[in-house]
C-alpha cells in the first residue's frame, strides 16, 4: 500500500481530508462500497470528491487519480465510456445543452450554473442509465454513476433507482451527492454508506480563491470571511459582483433602518425586477456577514471581522444597537435566507426582512400592519 500524506490525496478536492482520507483506505484496500452518499452544504466540494474518485478507479497511473492518463482526461471532459453524470435539469432543455452543461460542470465541479425552472431527475433518466449500466465496463474496471443533487430525483425515478441499488453488478459505482439527505426516501439511504463533508475553514477558501481562481488576495480574504464554509457560494458571490452587492444591501439596511420604508419597498421594486434569485440571496449573505461583524464587534472581536474595510459604520453602528438586537437581527436574516430557499416570493421576503430588522432595531410595532 502506497503510504500518502492525506494533503496529496485527491488534490482537485479542497480541504476535507477526513472524508479523503476515508476514501483513500477504501480505493487502496479494494474495498470500496458500491454505492456512496456524499451530503453536506452547498458548495463543499461533494461533486469534486465524486469526480476524482470516479477517475481514480479506473485511472491508468500510478498515483490515483493521475489526472493526466487517457482515462482521467476522459472523465474530466466527460467522454469516458465507463462514466455518467447525472444531475437535475429543467424539463424543456434541449439534449445538445444537457451535454454542455454536464462537462462543464465536470470540469469545474465548484461552480455551479444556476438554471431557470423547476429542476429534477426524471425516470426517464433514471430508465437510459439502467440500460448504460447493464453493459460491462467498456475500458477500465469499473462503470462509474454520480447523480449529483440527488434528492431531486422525481418520486418514480427514486423507486426506479432503489432496484438498481439493491442489485448491482459487481462492476457498477454509484455516487450520490446531496445538500438534503433527508429528503431522500430512507430506503436509498439505507442502501448507500453516507459520507458527511463538513465546511470549509476560512483559510481553505482563501487559499482556493488565490490560487485556483486567480483572486487578489484581499479579495479573497474578504470573500474567504464572507460565506462561511462553502466554496461554490463564495464563487457564485464573487460572481455577481460582491463589492456592488455590498454597496447596494448596505444602502438598503440604512434606508430600512433609520430612512423611509416606502423609499425601501421603491428600491426593492426596482432592484429586483425578475428571477434575481441569487442577487436576493447575496443581499441576505452581506447583511449576515454584517450583523456578524457587530456581534463580533459587541463582544470586543473586532479583528475577525469580514467587513474591516467599514469599520467606521460598524462601530458607529455597533454602538447604537444593542447585543440583543443584533441577535433578533440574525435570525431574522436566517429565516430569509430559509425563505428564498424556499422558492418564496422573492420581493416580498427581501420587504419583510427589511422592515423586520427596522422594527428590531427601533424597538417599533410590526410596521408591515400599515401597508
Ligand atoms: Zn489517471
Amino acid at each position: 500500500m502506497v503510504k500518502e500524506k492525506v494533503e496529496e490525496l485527491f488534490p482537485q478536492v479542497i480541504g476535507q481530508k477526513k472524508a479523503k482520507r476515508l476514501i483513500w483506505r477504501a480505493l487502496q484496500r479494494g474495498r470500496l462500497a458500491h454505492s456512496y452518499l456524499f451530503y453536506g452544504r452547498w458548495g463543499v466540494g461533494k461533486d469534486a470528491l465524486a469526480l476524482e474518485l470516479a477517475k481514480a478507479v479506473n485511472c491508468q497511473g500510478e498515483k490515483r487519480p493521475c489526472g493526466t492518463c487517457q482515462s482521467c482526461n476522459w472523465v474530466t471532459r466527460n467522454s469516458h465510456p465507463d462514466f455518467l453524470f447525472l444531475q437535475p435539469l429543467p424539463k424543456s432543455l434541449a439534449l445538445e445543452e444537457v451535454g454542455k452543461l454536464a462537462q462543464r460542470r465536470v470540469q469545474n465541479p465548484y461552480i455551479q450554473e444556476e438554471l431557470e425552472g423547476s429542476l429534477s431527475i426524471s425516470i426517464d433518466v433514471i430508465r437510459g442509465m439502467e440500460k448504460w449500466a447493464a453493459q460491462r465496463p467498456f475500458m477500465g474496471k469499473r462503470r462509474v454513476v454520480i447523480i449529483s443533487h440527488c434528492d431531486r430525483l422525481t418520486t418514480p425515478a427514486a423507486n426506479a433507482l432503489l432496484k438498481s441499488l439493491e442489485e448491482p453488478p459487481p462492476y457498477l459505482l454509484y455516487l450520490l451527492t446531496t445538500t438534503h439527505p433527508q429528503a431522500l426516501p430512507l430506503t436509498i439511504r439505507s442502501r448507500c454508506q453516507l459520507l458527511r463533508l463538513g465546511k470549509l475553514s476560512p483559510l481553505e477558501i482563501d487559499l482556493a480563491l488565490r490560487e485556483r481562481f486567480s483572486l487578489p488576495p484581499p479579495q479573497a480574504k474578504f470573500l474567504s470571511k464572507l460565506v462561511q464554509g462553502s466554496l461554490g457560494r463564495t464563487l457564485r458571490l464573487h460572481q455577481e459582483g460582491w463589492q456592488r452587492l455590498r454597496r447596494e444591501a448596505l444602502s438598503l439596511l440604512e434606508e430600512a433602518l433609520w430612512g423611509k420604508p416606502l423609499r425601501v419597498m421603491a428600491s426593492i421594486e426596482d432592484g429586483f425586477r425578475g428571477r434575481e434569485r441569487m442577487k436576493a440571496k447575496g443581499v441576505i449573505e452581506v447583511l449576515l456577514s454584517w450583523y456578524r461583524d457587530l456581534l463580533l464587534l459587541s463582544q470586543g472581536m473586532g479583528e475577525f471581522v469580514s467587513n474591516g474595510d467599514r469599520m467606521e459604520r460598524l462601530r458607529v453602528e455597533s454602538e447604537r444597537v444593542s447585543l440583543a438586537k443584533i441577535e433578533g437581527s440574525l435570525a431574522k436574516l436566517r429565516e430569509a435566507q430559509t425563505a428564498i430557499g424556499l422558492n418564496a416570493n422573492l420581493k416580498l421576503v427581501l420587504l419583510v426582512t427589511f422592515l423586520g430588522l427596522r422594527r428590531i432595531v427601533r424597538d417599533e410595532g410590526d410596521i408591515s400592519d400599515r401597508f
